[in-house]
């Protein structure tokens, strides 16, 4: 899969990161992770205090997938509202998931700081605000929602959000508690992290051949290496679905612009992350050296040509859109991309558990907040390897019950 394309900013944060070998021998381990991005790290470290003989193996360079272009937003809400999955789900289900996504970014942040190297993972409120009028009312029943489930959220007016920012709204949702992190140096930071407890990291080592028993699996690697192992975690990202096709999966193209550093940020309240009801929608982060990451303007293409062509003039727009709201920050252009991103069409990420592939997990963490749901998905299915199994798994497979309310 062609997945992205452009000059990248976060590679860019990390001097020296560390490396690892590629594979020279024959492995057996109890459990293999294909794939070395942030899921794969994420899986990794939940690993690592097991007592379980881990191994990793990343066809690239840790990081150099979906990893290298994600904005790292971490935000409990995602594109789907929650009292909207509440029609698909039911109130108890939709409770659970939310209530997962909150420990999610508490592990998250703990998950920073353990380790070696700066994360820059930075708690941070998010203003949600209506692009339209009649999507008032949809923020009204999504705040009920929340404020019910004992979120800490506000419901801001029209005037609440002219004393706080330069742009005019009909209402938003501003919640606490959400963060943004550096998804590099997070990955880089876990796999160290799990490196040092005995997880053995191969770079530059490619999954090209499976055979799946009822016990154990049989790997090769393009170098003509074999791994067996008890369970497989397949953390492949996007590519996943190159090994196991999943029909809830769905992509389009997405774009994003770095600016240089910026120096004041005195009109932009808190910092805050600011995203919109529109679809597609634009989002807005600042980073810790002061840079401001835009990213949206999704297309509906899944050709990777129509989506590279399209790379200049979409940078230059979502300037402008940031410029609709903060006319006085002066913003250059220093990294823009564009990139594949996955979602599911039910709004929630998958754990795939298939006949064929016995004593394996496709860590599908699709969907805007890939970096909070890999966590979740992460954790249980750590859950299930290490202790039989996990109370959570139900909500996350492929097969999970749709009810109506
Ligand atoms: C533009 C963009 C913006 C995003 N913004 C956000 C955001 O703001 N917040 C958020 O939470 N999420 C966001 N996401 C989602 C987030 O990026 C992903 O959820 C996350 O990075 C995925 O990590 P991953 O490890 O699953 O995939 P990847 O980073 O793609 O890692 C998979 C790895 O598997 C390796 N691999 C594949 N096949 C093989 C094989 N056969 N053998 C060995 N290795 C293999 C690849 O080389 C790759 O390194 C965004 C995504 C994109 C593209």
């Amino acid at each position: 899969m062609n997945l992205q394309t452009g000059i990248y900013y976060w590679p860019t944060t990390l001097k020296n990161p560390p490396t690892y070998s590629n594979l020279q021998e024959d492995l057996d381990c109890d459990v293999l992770i294909i794939g070395g991005g942030s899921s794969g790290a994420q899986c990794a470290y939940y690993l690592a205090d097991s007592g379980l003989n881990v191994v990793v193996v990343e066809k690239n360079t840790i990081g150099s997938g979906s990893t290298t272009t994600n904005t790292a937003i971490i935000q409990y809400s995602g594109e789907r509202l929650f009292s909207d999955l509440v029609n698909s789900f039911g109130r108890p289900y939709v409770s659970r998931h939310l209530q997962l996504c909150k420990q999610a970014i508490n592990d998250i942040e703990v998950a920073s700081s353990l380790g070696d190297i700066d994360c820059e993972f930075t708690r941070r409120d998010s203003f949600y605000f209506a692009s339209y009028k009649e999507d008032v009312q949809k923020l009204q029943k999504e705040y009920d929602l929340l404020v019910e489930e004992k979120f800490p959220v506000d419901f801001l007016t029209a005037d609440q959000i002219e004393d706080r920012y330069p742009f005019k709204k009909d209402a938003a949702l501003y919640s606490y508690g959400d963060g943004e992190i550096n998804p590099i140096t997070f990955t880089h930071n876990l796999f160290d992290y799990a490196a040092k407890k005995g997880v053995k990291i191969f770079e530059h080592t490619e999954v090209n051949g499976k055979k799946f028993e009822p016990t154990e699996a049989t790997i090769r690697t393009k170098n003509n290496h074999y791994i067996t192992a008890r369970h497989v975690i397949v953390a492949c990202g996007y590519e996943g679905i190159d090994i196991k096709k999943e029909k809830k999966a769905s992509f389009v193209s997405t774009y994003i612009v770095t600016t240089k550093p910026v120096e004041d940020f005195s009109s932009w309240y808190n910092k805050t992350l600011i995203w919109e009801t529109a679809r597609p929608y634009t989002f807005v982060r600042t980073t810790k050296d002061n840079r401001i990451i835009i990213g949206g303007l999704d297309e509906n293409t899944p050709f990777a040509e129509v989506r590279d062509r399209k790379l200049i003039s979409k940078r230059d727009k979502l300037l402008l859109e940031f410029n609709k709201l903060f006319p006085d920050i002066k913003v250059e252009p220093e990294y823009y991309a564009t990139a594949f991103y996955g979602g599911t069409n039910d709004g929630l990420p998958i754990i795939g558990r298939y006949d064929e592939y016995p004593n394996c997990h496709f860590l599908f963490g699709f969907g805007d907040n890939g970096t909070v749901y890999s966590m979740i998905l992460s954790k249980i299915i750590s859950d299930v390897i290490v202790k039989g199994s996990s109370p959570d798994l139900e909500l996350y497979l492929q097969n999970r019950p749709i009810k109506p309310n």
